[in-house]
């Protein structure tokens, strides 16, 4: 837990912080979930940690609840979208090799439609 609970200059932490608009699907005390700008699937929602963490390459065993927290919520999201029987993919993208675009941790819920494998 080295990084601040919040860097100004970071995207998600202003859509967090309600300085800049999104489409708020559902929230908890710890995490928000939004819709994503650019979709990819007919569900593509964005689940991200209220505290600011670069990415899943710094995370320790101290974020375990951090964490735990977005995966339920993207279970939650998935489970909203009537998504768990039909299956969904959850996403984290990490580096410029896997296209991260945004350096604060969010997880990607896909679903919808079948998606593809390997993954582009
Ligand atoms: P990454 O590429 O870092 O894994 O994912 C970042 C995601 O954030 C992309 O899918 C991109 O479409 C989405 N995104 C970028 N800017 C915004 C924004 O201002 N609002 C929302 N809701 N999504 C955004
Ligand atoms: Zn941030």
């Amino acid at each position: 837990m080295t990084e601040p609970e919040r860097d100004p200059h970071c995207l998600f932490c202003r859509i967090i912080a309600g300085e800049l608009p999104a489409l708020k699907i559902l929230e908890t005390a710890s995490a928000i979930a939004i819709a994503d700008i650019n979709p990819q699937a007919p569900t593509h929602v964005l689940v991200i940690p209220r505290r600011h963490i670069s990415g899943i390459a710094v995370v320790t065993p101290e974020d375990a609840a951090t964490l735990a927290g977005i995966f339920d919520l993207a279970n939650q999201v998935a489970s909203a979208r009537g998504l768990d029987q039909s299956g969904y993919r959850l996403v984290i993208n990490q580096g410029p090799d896997a296209g991260q675009s945004v350096p604060h941790l969010h997880i990607h819920v896909l679903g919808g439609r079948p998606l593809q494998w390997p993954p582009g």
